[in-house]
């Protein structure tokens, strides 16, 4: 028997948590949702556990599964498995303290530092929800078309529409796989891009209004401040893909969304178009990680402190790679 079925026969007699990430995107949910999905067809309870709720714009994958995002103690005795999540820290305070010990994790992040008991990180994938996808056809766990859904969304999201480098000929024939077992791309599409609020896009014009390019047109920055979320009434989870728009510009290098949060500190969106820019290890030195063109970090001062100090950074990042 392989790993990973040797893996789902220990948990046959024991109740499952799937944890995703704080902030969670279309591959996080899209892979506790399927992964939540494959165990119940195995007969295995489970339930997705998210410090943060269930973004508004990906409600509609979720489906018939329960997810939770607070009164953690009531699954404190669940095997954990953690899906997307480079590093325990990823998953909140609150679930990290009562699940120190993870029974697997699966995920695509380069800066994975394996801290399960059993890992299964592939950083050449593009998705979690395609490591999940390839593992549940190897090993016969049944595909519906809800679960079909879920896995494209993920792939879909994290290759930004396959547009990045991570879209090749297996990513392709494993989405007209699930296409097949009844995901719909074009609803898909329809969900996450055509039904967008008023509020959100009066928030995108305001990022738009603060883009500023430094080092020579190598470096785009926008800001979010918390009286912009005032201003048009949204949220934190309203800036999804806001920093595709910095990076677009012909000549940027390195493209940064730099959100200050409630309490006035920094969440940082890098994202870069060629994987030698390295932006996890940019991210990296201000406490984060994520992937080769797509990072992000949290810093514990102000957008004022911090500007500063990050052109330095990125300045010196890209010399160093010789741009
Ligand atoms: P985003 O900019 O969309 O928040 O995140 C981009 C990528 O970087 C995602 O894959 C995400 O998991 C990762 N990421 C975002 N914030 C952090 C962080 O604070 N720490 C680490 N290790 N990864 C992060
Ligand atoms: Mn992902």
């Amino acid at each position: 028997m392989n790993k990973f079925l040797n893996i789902i026969e220990e948990l046959k007699n024991k109740k499952v948590a799937v944890i995703g990430h704080i902030r969670p995107d279309g591959d996080c949910i899209g892979s506790q949702v399927a992964f939540v999905r494959g165990l119940k067809a195995l007969g295995i309870d489970a339930i997705a556990l998210n410090q943060s709720p269930v973004p508004k714009f990906l409600l509609c994958f979720v489906e018939d599964i329960l997810f939770k995002h607070e009164n953690f103690s009531d699954y404190k005795d669940y095997a954990a498995i953690t899906v997307d999540c480079s590093d325990l820290l990823r998953i909140g305070t609150d679930l990290e303290i009562l699940f120190p010990n993870i029974k697997l994790n699966i995920d695509h992040h380069i800066s994975n530092n394996n801290y399960a008991e059993n890992n299964i990180v592939d950083a050449k994938a593009s998705a979690t929800c395609e490591i999940i996808a390839n593992l549940f056809i190897e090993n016969k766990i049944p595909i519906d078309s809800i679960t079909a859904q879920a896995l494209y969304l993920g792939i879909a999201t994290d290759t930004g529409q396959f547009c990045y480098s991570t879209t090749n000929a297996q990513v392709l024939s494993l989405c007209a796989k699930l296409v097949e077992f009844g995901a719909k791309p074009s609803e898909i599409a329809n969900k996450l891009y055509e039904e967008e609020s008023l509020e959100r896009i009066l928030l995108l014009k305001e990022f738009l209004g603060t883009l500023q390019v430094e080092l020579m047109g190598k470096l785009c920055i926008g800001k979010i401040t918390q009286k912009m979320f005032q201003l048009t009434g949204t949220s934190k989870e309203d800036t999804e893909g806001f920093v595709d728009y910095p990076r677009s510009i012909k000549g940027v290098e390195i493209a940064a969304l730099i959100e200050e949060r409630a309490d006035g500190s920094v969440k940082g969106s890098l994202r870069a178009k060629q994987e030698k820019v390295r932006v996890d290890l940019l991210a990296k030195q201000f406490n984060g990680g994520g992937h080769v063109c797509a990072a992000g970090f949290s810093f514990e001062e102000t957008i004022d402190q911090f500007y500063p100090k990050f052109i330095k950074a990125a300045k010196k990042h890209l010399e160093d790679i010789g741009l």
